[in-house]
């Protein structure tokens, strides 16, 4: 036993382990040293017999364990062998010493204890922890997603990048699952659309087994692209790396298009493009270079110098052979040095102009860029001698112009403008703003009513309103009329100034004369009737009374044609401006035409206009100063009154004319007052001017005879014809009453061409000794062709025109003078006699006798009828008489009723006699009767 015993000692000694054997007592059996050793435990103490707990407590005593833990250490001891179980637990020794304690209880009650230093063992354990740490940070912090299966594709490892990468679950993905599972589960979360599951992994799995590491794409579900890389292990593993290559695969694809673009460019662009290196050797050139200089592709090749790339075009006769290359390089490394372009203009050989710029890049390249500028040269030069062109037109235009930018500063303005507005040339310039220039202008006085504030935001204000014309007024009077007109493109303005001054003024004058009376500067009808509806309107709304006066010259027309029109016209400046003086400043004076005057007065009525009439008939009755002419002219005035006469304007007008012609009825000078009879007078003159109309065509005219007498011998000399209207309607008419009525209405011509043919017609049937005398109206001198007439009723009549004398009165002269005395003459030339009847009233000129030599002067009955009264009579009978012998001329005496009368004028030496003392005025029968009558007559004279 001891032999076996010892034999056991030694085999146990032999052995790596510390061990040591237990009975069921827990006292120590056996033990070998290594045991004691590990636990540096003297073998005096460990002897076979001692209890567990002395083993421990000598332990304990060697520092194994903290002597304050010896107890709990104990019972947890004491609990585990009660147990009977099996265990291990580790323990450090304060040697450093790290123990592995197995416990392994026996079948006869007792146990084991072996006990193993794996001191190394845990370092190298310690030491993989670290590295397999090291890795798991690595794993976790590397970028890329990285997982590892083992040969049976069961997932050993993975990292989180791994999960994001894939998009998976990480409750999913763990340790142990498989390949497959891993797949399932991508492919069930709809990822890798259009691939089952199944084919996904036949795929992937070929892929990793056919092991040659080529990275595969796969897409998720959000459209995300991951790359993965498999690598086979030596083991049947594989490893994997993945990584989200979404961006980089977008990147590059941008890239690539960028290049494309890139390429794209160059080709595409107008010009020559070269990059060249800062060695001036060339990195790239598009075709567009090749094309500008006829270069063939392998003439410039990357890598060529700029230099050798000139020679070339210098070759080819492209430049001329003076080309400066040294010059060039010289100031292109200047310029480039200090980041600066530098562009060169060279004529080509054939005339073309190439722009050249090099641009410095910052990496230390350059870009040189070749454009062919020939047309744009030429467009240039077009360009400039357009804007010279319109330089001269705008300079040359009579009004100013600006053009302003939407920012209101001038783009361009004319010298025109800046004269206008007396700017300074300093101001007023290209990119001034219009705020600037209205400062300006104000300072020096153009707006003395506006500030250069007010001016400004008057204008913008304008302007936001669209195109539109204004009219400014400058201090110094004139007007400027200002044209705003938007430009079509860039939301400017085109301004226009013109200077309307003169125009504003002609307009003004024109206004005027339309309004006004030129001669007299009174205001005209259209004035007088506007003014006249005012004031008529104004009654009606707000009572009172107005006047209209009506004026008339008299004799206007006399001293017209007599003294001219230039007197004339004097004379009625005259006029006007009396009637001025007499009326008050409110009233109205217009001038209707000729000689007629019109005049509105407010005020009480009629009392003021009767007033007015009568200054006016007073004033104007003076004689004119005209110089070396005496005239006698005066006004007839007739007068209206509104609202008693009338509201209307016309109305009134009306009334007032009929007052004026009722005045002009009654002699010179006179004024009337309208009456409502007046409009009867003037109807009942209107008939009696309708029926004599028809009075001709009707027959209701005839002729009675006049003798006429010759003094001395008492003979019969000739018949006066004198018109009598035997009216149906009104009986008989005077002469007196229908002749002016006739002469007014120019019925007289024809009524006078009656006369004169029935009256030759008659005196036809006369004795050839017997004459006729037919009186001629002025009215008729003024009709054309009465020479012929004459002529024409001598001829029907058969009358010798000797015995036919024409009666004329003065005022036939008055008019038109000498057309007059021509017409006589030539019905003198055709041998009629030609007398001047009603000598000595109206102006009795002796001027007219000289004018013309009558043959007879038929003395007015007036002044044969006072006779006997008037000691001026006779005087006025014998001067006219002696006058009459004087000249060698018959001297009528009209109107001798008397004996008395008959011996009169005998003595006073007229030569011929008319009246009733001989005989009335007889019908064409009794005529023959009178002429027998006469003879007697003739005895007894
Ligand atoms: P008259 O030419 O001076 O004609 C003479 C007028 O005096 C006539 O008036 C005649 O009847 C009138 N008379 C003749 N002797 C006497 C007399 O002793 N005492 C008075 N108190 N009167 C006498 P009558 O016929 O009424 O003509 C008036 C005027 O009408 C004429 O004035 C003449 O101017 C104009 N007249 C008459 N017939 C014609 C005519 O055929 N043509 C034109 N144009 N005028 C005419
Ligand atoms: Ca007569
Ligand atoms: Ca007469």
């Amino acid at each position: 036993m001891s032999a076996l015993l010892a034999l056991s000692q030694a085999a146990l000694d032999g052995v790596a382990e510390g061990v040591c054997v237990y009975d069921a007592d827990n006292r120590v059996v056996l033990f070998n040293r290594r045991y004691l050793e590990l636990f540096d435990m003297s073998p005096d103490v460990i002897r076979t017999g001692i209890t567990y707990r002395q083993v421990l407590e000598h332990s304990a005593s060697r520092g194994n364990f903290p002597a304050d833990r010896f107890e709990q250490i104990w019972r947890a001891r004491a609990e585990l062998l009660s147990a009977r179980k099996p265990f291990s637990t580790e323990q450090v020794l304060p040697s450093g010493i790290v123990m592995t304690l197995n416990i392994q209880p026996l079948s006869d009650g007792g146990w084991l204890t072996v006990c193993d230093d794996i001191t190394r063992r845990a370092r190298l354990e310690s030491a993989l922890r670290v590295q397999t740490e090291r890795i798991e940070h690595a794993f976790a912090h590397m970028s890329h997603g990285l997982t590892m299966f083992d040969r049976d594709e069961r997932l050993i490892i993975c990292n989180s990048q791994y999960l994001e990468v894939y998009g998976f679950d990480a409750g999913v993905i763990k340790p142990g699952v498989s390949y497959r599972e891993i797949v399932e589960h991508w492919v069930s979360r709809g990822n890798a659309s259009g691939l089952s599951a199944e084919k996904l992994y036949d795929m992937q799995m070929s892929e990793i087994r056919g092991g040659n590491s080529q990275p595969t794409f796969l897409t998720r579900a959000d459209g995300r692209v991951v790359q993965a890389i498999s690598r086979l292990m030596p083991n049947g593993g594989w490893v994997t790396a993945c990584e989200d290559v979404t961006e980089r695969l977008r990147a590059e694809e941008a890239l690539k298009r960028q290049n494309f673009l890139f390429d794209a460019a160059l080709e595409n662009m107008a010009n020559g493009l070269c990059v060249y290196d800062k060695d001036f050797r060339l990195l790239v050139r598009n075709s567009n270079y090749l094309k500008i200089y006829g270069l063939a592709p392998h003439e410039a090749k990357p890598g060529m110098h700029l230099s050798d790339l000139i020679r070339t075009v210098v070759g080819h006769g492209v430049y001329p052979a003076d080309f400066p290359i040294d010059a060039l390089f010289e100031e292109l490394r200047q310029r480039l040095s200090q980041m600066k372009d530098l562009t060169v203009q060279r004529r080509m050989c054939d005339g073309r102009l190439l722009a050249v710029r090099y641009r410095p890049l910052t990496d230390g390249n350059c870009v040189a860029t070749y454009e062919d500028i020939t047309d744009r040269e030429r467009a240039h030069e077009e360009l400039g001698e357009q804007y010279r062109r319109f330089d001269a037109a705008l300079n040359n235009m009579t009004q100013g112009l600006v053009m302003l930018d939407s920012n209101l500063h001038v783009i361009v303005c004319n010298k025109r403008y800046v004269d206008m507005y007396r700017l300074s040339p300093d101001v007023v310039k290209p990119g001034v703003a219009m705020r600037e220039i209205m400062e300006h202008s104000c300072a020096i006085g153009n707006h003395p009513t506006a500030t250069p504030q007010q001016l400004y935001d008057d204008y913008v204000e304008k302007l936001r309103r669209g195109g539109h014309i204004l009219h400014r007024h400058l201090g110094d009077g004139r007007i400027i009329k200002l044209t705003h007109r938007p430009m079509e493109h860039g939301g400017g303005w085109v301004i226009t100034y013109e200077d309307v001054t003169e125009h504003r003024k002609a307009e003004a004058r024109v206004a005027h004369m339309a309004q006004h009376d030129p001669l007299t500067d009174l205001s005209n009808r259209v004035l007088f009737r506007e003014k006249m509806s005012g004031g008529l309107a104004e009654i009606a709304a707000r009572g009172g009374k107005m006047a209209v006066l009506c004026l008339d010259l008299d004799n206007f027309k006399t001293v017209n044609d007599r003294l001219g029109h230039a007197i004339g016209d004097q004379l009625l400046r005259w006029v006007a401006a009396r009637i001025k003086e007499c009326v008050g400043e409110n009233d109205t004076v217009a001038r209707l035409g000729g000689d007629e005057f019109a005049v509105l007065q407010r005020g009480p009525q009629p009392q003021s206009a009767e007033q007015l009439a009568r200054r006016l008939v007073e004033v104007i009755g003076r004689p004119p100063p005209l110089e070396n002419h005496v005239i006698h002219t005066g006004v007839s005035v007739g007068i209206a009154i509104a609202p008693d006469d009338g509201l209307d304007p016309d109305e009134l007008m009306k009334c007032a004319d009929l007052a004026l012609y009722q005045a002009k009825a009654q002699g010179r000078g006179a004024y009337e007052l309208f009456r409502p009879e007046m409009e009867a007078q003037a109807r009942a003159r209107h008939i009696l001017e309708n029926d004599l109309r028809c009075a001709l065509e009707a027959g209701e005219f005839h002729l009675a005879f006049q003798p006429q007498i010759r003094l001395g011998t008492g003979e019969l000399t000739g018949f006066e014809a004198l018109l009598r209207w035997n009216s149906a309607a009104r009986g008989l008419v005077s002469p007196a009453e229908f002749i002016p009525i006739a002469e007014e209405t120019g019925l007289i011509v024809p009524l006078g061409e009656w006369v004169l043919r029935t009256a030759c017609a008659t005196a036809a049937g006369w004795p050839d000794n017997i004459k006729i005398a037919v009186n001629l109206s002025p009215v008729q001198f003024r009709a054309r062709g009465l020479v012929a007439m004459v002529t024409s009723a001598l001829a029907a009549a058969g009358l010798d025109p000797k015995r036919l004398e024409l009666e004329v009165t003065e005022t036939a002269l008055l008019q038109d003078d000498e057309a007059t005395v021509a017409v006589l003459h030539q019905l003198r030339k055709l041998g009629i006699r030609v007398s001047l009847d009603d000598f000595g009233v109206g102006y009795s000129s002796l001027g007219y006798l000289r004018k013309f030599p009558f043959d007879t002067i038929k003395i007015d009955r007036s002044f044969v009828g006072s006779l006997g009264e008037s000691h001026e009579s006779g005087a006025i009978v014998r001067t006219i008489a002696s006058l009459g012998a004087n000249l060698g001329v018959e001297t009528t005496a009209e109107g001798v009723e008397t004996a008395e009368q008959l011996e009169l004028v005998r003595q006073a030496g007229c030569t011929a006699v008319q009246g009733f003392y001989f005989s009335k005025p007889c019908s064409a029968g009794d005529v023959g009767h009178i002429i027998e009558q006469m003879n007697p007559v003739h005895r007894v004279a």
